[in-house]
């Protein structure tokens, strides 16, 4: 199956990694090969080989993924939450300035990091999740209108409207069982 990048945030993309297929929860991230392939559709940058021992890089990443999680919940319930599990990730992803000068152009900056272990590879990750639970508006961070539906998405829409986690499946069930229900009351 191919992942979903739908929720407009890459850390509320992690989230949708679980997603409810035909009434069972299913879990797209089942190897450290499809970490690194999610990983790489997001745009964070991989290494060239997962880190040893293998199997490291998926249970790191489901761990980030539902402390996140629990996180976000807190976050939009308007309670506390425990930041120590993703301060650990935050406190493993380092990276260090590096400057690049090329003959055909001025001199810049670039953030390298270490990718030896899994929490330096999520690093990124573990940033971008932080940022969110900071700066993230949870008036428009919300999970999709289907009451079966577990995605989570960003709400940038310029109305601020969005209900769906996508129109091609939860919007068009609900658009069809509107319209049925029309048609058997007329
Ligand atoms: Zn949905």
């Amino acid at each position: 199956m191919e992942p979903i990048f739908l929720a407009d945030h890459p850390a509320l993309d992690l989230l949708n990694t679980t997603s409810r297929i035909g009434g069972q929860l299913v879990d797209q991230l089942q190897s450290d090969a499809d970490v690194l392939r999610w990983l790489a559709l997001a745009d964070i940058p991989v290494p060239a080989r997962a880190p040893s021992p293998a199997g490291s890089l998926l249970a790191d990443t489901r761990l980030l993924r539902e402390t996140l999680r629990t996180l976000v919940e807190k976050r939009k319930a308007h309670k506390h939450g425990n930041p120590d599990l993703l301060n650990e990730f935050l406190a493993r992803s380092k990276s260090h300035p590096h400057l690049v000068w090329d003959k055909a152009s001025e001199p810049r900056l670039e953030h390298r990091r270490k990718q030896e272990t899994p929490r330096q590879i999520l690093g990124p990750l573990a940033n971008a999740a932080a940022e969110l639970l900071v700066d993230g508006d949870f008036n428009l961070i919300r999970t999709c209108e289907d009451p079966t539906c577990v995605l989570w998405f960003y709400d940038h829409t310029k109305s601020h409207h969005r209900r769906w986690c996508s129109m091609a499946t939860c919007g068009n069930r609900h658009k069809v069982a509107a319209y049925r229900q029309r048609q058997a009351q007329a």
